[in-house]
């Protein structure tokens, strides 16, 4: 079966340095591999979602000279499909209404002892895993927005353990077998509140309908990756092969962002940079001939 490949932004701003390192070590493992290489829209955040950002994107990846598969896949487009899985977990009670806002959450997990996770968020308070049925579909039919959240716990006893094949490297060195801890996201978001979906939900079930058998992705979504590999197992999807690359940073040591635009590649190239310029600052064909194999 020929190797299938993804690369998943989210155009909410401009492609920087870290995109493009990501972007073509992906496009490049994929041709080592003689995979296909498809490009998915992760647009499910209506709010940050912008067109011009998504033409940018593919401006951006032609330039660097990264090749995809049409058509593209945009995940605003397939909400119902989302929706009916969330519907399934609904019915199988492994997902719950979530009412607290931001702001009593943060109330709530004051406490410095309060658990957060692996991104620093504190985990959900326990508060609306135990609300009864009469309450919940009061507070439904009232319209309180609300998320779903996972009853993770026992989302995991259903599971059974849970590992993946990184092939890359974790933040601690973590590689080859990787033993998933989703318990470190505690009940984490299976919907928003505003779509019938959460990152985690929409991109493993993307990642199976496209039939992704290589995930290249930043060492920032390492973790969630254990959050992803439990819902494959809820929702009988199957699970890739991982390659969690090295970040590009800042001189601070900084992890990127798209809100500081002196390293997007539209100001590097309006500022005359080329793509074998590009290639050179991120140091990409060293990381590659570093590769085993
Ligand atoms: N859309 C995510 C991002 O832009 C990447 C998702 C993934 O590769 O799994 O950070």
């Amino acid at each position: 079966m020929q190797p299938v490949f993804r690369f998943a932004p989210s155009p909410n701003g401009e492609l920087h340095l870290g995109h493009a390192f990501s972007a073509l070590f992906d496009h490049a493992l994929c041709t080592r591999a003689n995979g296909r290489f498809l490009l998915r829209i992760e647009d499910i955040d209506r709010t940050r979602s912008r067109p011009v950002f998504e033409a940018a994107i593919y401006r951006d990846l032609e330039w660097l000279g990264v090749a995809w598969e049409m058509p593209v896949r945009r995940q605003s487009e397939h909400m119902a499909a989302y929706k009916e899985a969330l519907d399934g977990l609904r019915a199988r009670e492994l997902v719950y209404p979530a009412f607290m806002t931001r702001r009593e959450i943060t109330r709530a997990a004051s406490d410095p002892a309060w658990p957060r996770d692996p991104d620093g968020a504190p985990l959900y308070p326990d508060r609306d895993r135990n609300l009864g049925k009469k309450q919940i579909d009061e507070r439904i039919a009232a319209g309180e927005p609300h998320a779903w959240r996972l009853r993770t716990d026992l989302a995991m006893e259903e599971a059974g353990p849970l590992a993946w094949q990184e092939e890359g490297t974790g933040p601690d060195g973590e590689d080859g077998i990787v033993a998933a801890r989703p318990d470190l996201w505690g009940d984490f978001i299976v919907a928003r509140k505003d779509v019938p979906t959460s990152y985690h939900l929409a991109v493993v079930l993307d990642d199976a309908l496209q039939g992704v058998t290589h995930v290249v992705r930043g060492r920032d979504l390492f973790h969630a990756t254990a959050a992803h590999l439990l819902l494959q197992r809820l929702l009988g999807l199957p699970s890739p092969v991982y390659h969690h690359h090295p970040l590009i940073t800042d001189q601070a040591g900084r992890k990127l962002s798209k809100s500081d635009g002196a390293t997007s590649l539209r100001a590097l190239r309006n500022d005359g940079a080329t793509p074998a310029g590009i290639r050179a600052m991120i140091g990409i064909d060293e990381a590659l001939a570093s590769l085993p194999g």
